[in-house]
């Protein structure tokens, strides 16, 4: 399958999803992680500009650690609506990316844009196949299965799927350490050890399911997306 992985933030497909993907990976599927804001806004010393770079650098050597394809949308942190523009920018991404399955933001995520990506993810996703939309690429040619990963600290997050990311825990954990201007920012702004709360939501996940460590995820109910089997790994 192509799996596409949509996070607003560079760091967020990490904390919520990486264990699944790179179970993903070595399953031998194709990977695309897109982080839709250029992370310029999250840092206390470092300015917008030169803190996107360093952003855009720790992303794609992340996404190199499974062999993943980094995609960003270059939207500016915070300054993310879900007006036409944006909309062709997330149709373009489902029609290079050609998705079989999207993991995205749950809607009721904690900050505006988690819950803009969500949105926009499921109507590019759908408005992506129809060749009357036009953009500078081919419509797409189906309406793909879309799996929200949990919310961030798993607060007002039902799962209805749970992916055992036992073997994956340190790969999870390696991928956000790339995201190094995150782990400072996320310690100095949220007081938080980045990598002891990762650890800490799956061990939570993995007691719901049965397993050391789990990530959780919900289907989006929704015709024409669902699947008589079990997609996620
Ligand atoms: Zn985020």
């Amino acid at each position: 399958m192509r799996i596409l992985a949509v996070g607003a933030h560079p760091d967020d497909l990490e904390i919520l999803c990486a264990g699944t993907l790179a179970k993903f990976a070595q399953d031998g599927h194709h990977i695309t992680m897109c982080h839709v804001g250029k992370g310029d806004k999250g840092h206390f010393h470092i300015p917008n500009d030169e803190l996107a770079k360093i952003r855009r650098k720790e992303a794609q050597l992340s996404a190199s650690r499974i062999g993943a394809e980094s995609v960003c949308l270059d939207l500016p942190d915070c300054e993310m609506f879900n007006d036409r523009p944006t909309l062709v920018l997330f149709i373009d991404l489902m029609r290079s990316a050609r998705p079989d399955l999207i993991i995205t933001h749950s809607p009721t995520d904690y900050m505006p844009d988690h819950q803009v990506v969500s949105r926009l993810v499921y109507d590019a996703s759908f408005h992506a196949t129809l060749p009357n939309f036009k953009t500078s690429l081919p419509a797409h040619d189906k309406v793909p299965p879309i799996y929200l990963m949990d919310s961030v600290a798993g607060v007002d997050f039902a799962p209805t799927e749970y992916v055992d990311i036992s073997d994956f825990i340190e790969q999870k954990k390696e991928m956000m350490l790339c995201h190094q201007s995150q782990v400072v920012w996320l310690k100095e702004h949220d007081n938080l050890d980045i990598t002891d709360f990762i650890e800490s939501i799956a061990k939570f996940r993995g007691i719901q399911c049965g397993v050391p460590y789990a990530e959780a995820f919900a289907v989006v109910n929704r015709w024409p997306r669902l699947r008589p089997q079990r997609l996620l790994p």
